[in-house]
């Protein structure tokens, strides 16, 4: 606590200008333009990026691992985005008819996630929102499973068991109830939703027994990116799938984080699973807003035939498709993968060094370009193991490292850092040092 409120003074002191513009900020509500930006003190405002650094309205250069909760994969400024959209923008932005990029992203998205067919949306939570809508509509059934910690994003269906507050009701580990995470969420929608643990079969076979025909299917962060990486145990993820089409239901994968950051097919393609639908959305825009969604031949018929209408005055616009054709052709090349897999394992040799100089129980998590620094001793295999972390270490965490050139996103408790392509080793070595830093002030004698 000590050490916290040492660090935040300090923060808060360099902050000038940041909280000059949240005063000013009057007719903005809340004095941000999302709640997540809103918690003290990292409402940090912030002028402009280049390559992996960012710098805010104080003039602070930072190294960016907040990555935009994940969007910033291409870094700030990289040449081929910054091309595709310039070229764009002085050729027409919006005419609510396809461009010939949105043929080259599909195709694209096809090959590397294995799905045939696909359609655009505008964020993570439009891309999840239609995604259930056509598990739904293909099976004529309305409940749907989501696993406990999962975020989908902000609408009805799974704004449900995501971040509990303390005195919420969750029930027991194996029988999560359903806690609304936020208001506005009426009751009768949280009753056709069932909670599952993740990495458990036997729940989800459960689920599907006291529900028979009435679970049109199962949406799930395949790699659970909002609460610290939680990997899938061996066989969970095929197991879902062959459990559910048995029951005639369907699997999403919400590949909204997972998606290009992990490797160049997300998780699907590192597992060899692959869903009935998977959501992207975040780095696939290359920094401009775009989703999409992508399905088997026999649930995307239902978009192609009319029974589905996905609609939206900017699916696919053109802006977000030139943004999105540079990033998946020319940024995320076989070299960037190659890149950040160097950038990982030498973030992952440095900490681990930090944690065995100082005896720490410690461990480091990644998952191709992201990771974190698991603050527990024992490995985290659901939502319930990764409640008991001590939330104050990715407090100190993040002001140590924003106090030294590094922003995490906020707090680092349930998010991870992002390495972009245009990181360097410096960028990586400086977050180590600073994590040096945070692991020598707890472990001196007068923090003990
Ligand atoms: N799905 C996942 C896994 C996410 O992490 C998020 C956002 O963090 C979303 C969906 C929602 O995306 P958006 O914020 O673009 O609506």
């Amino acid at each position: 606590d000590a050490l916290i409120a040492e660090e935040t003074r300090s923060f808060v002191a360099r902050q000038p200008q940041s909280r000059a513009h949240r005063d000013r900020a009057a007719h903005l509500a809340g004095g941000a333009t999302s709640n997540w930006q809103i918690a003290e003190p990292q409402a940090v405002w912030f002028s402009h990026g280049s390559g992996s650094k960012i710098y805010d309205v104080d003039g602070i250069e930072y190294a960016d691992f907040h990555g935009g909760y994940g969007v910033s994969l291409a870094g700030h400024g990289h040449p081929a985005i910054v091309a595709a959209v310039q070229e764009r923008v002085t050729r027409g932005t919006h005419f609510a008819q396809p461009t010939e990029d949105a043929i080259v992203v599909a195709d694209n998205l096809a090959e590397r996630f294995d799905q045939p067919l696909w359609r655009f949306a505008n964020s993570g939570t439009e891309a999840t929102m239609d995604a259930i809508h056509l598990m739904r509509a293909a099976t004529g059934r309305d409940r749907i499973l989501k696993v406990e910690g999962c975020y989908h994003g902000h609408h009805d269906s799974v704004e449900v068991s995501v971040l509990p507050e303390p005195d919420d009701d969750i029930g027991p580990p194996d029988r999560p109830h359903g806690v609304a995470d936020n208001s506005g969420i009426p009751d009768a929608i949280l009753d056709l939703v069932t909670i599952v643990p993740f990495n458990d079969l036997g729940a989800v076979e459960r689920a599907l027994a006291e529900h028979p025909d009435q679970v049109a299917g199962m949406i799930l962060e395949p790699v659970m990116m909002n609460a610290g990486i939680i990997d899938p145990v061996d066989g969970y993820l095929a197991g879902l799938k062959e459990l559910l089409h048995r029951h005639g239901a369907l699997l999403t994968f919400d590949e909204v984080k997972t998606g290009l950051t992990v490797g160049p097919g997300g998780v699907t393609r590192l597992v060899g699973v692959t869903p009935d639908l998977v959501c992207l959305a975040k780095a696939i825009g290359g920094g401009v807003s775009t989703a999409a969604i992508g399905g088997t031949e026999e649930v995307m018929s239902l978009i192609a035939d009319g029974r589905y209408e996905q609609v939206g005055t900017f699916n696919g616009n053109p802006l977000a498709m030139a943004a999105a054709r540079a990033m998946l052709t020319e940024v995320l090349t076989p070299a960037s993968y190659a890149h950040l897999d160097r950038l990982r394992d030498r973030m992952t040799v440095g900490l681990q060094d930090v944690i065995d100089r100082h005896d720490l129980p410690w461990r480091v998590v990644t998952a191709g370009a992201k990771g974190c620094v698991s603050f527990l001793p024992h490995p985290i295999r659901n939502f319930r193991d990764f409640l008991q972390l001590d939330g104050r270490y990715g407090q100190a965490h993040w002001l140590v490292q924003a106090n030294r050139g590094a922003f995490l996103p906020p707090w680092g408790k349930v998010e991870q850092w992002l390495v972009s392509v245009q990181h360097t080793d410096e960028d990586i070595d400086r977050f180590v040092a600073n994590c040096g830093h945070l692991a020598s002030r707890l472990t001196a004698p007068a923090a003990r």
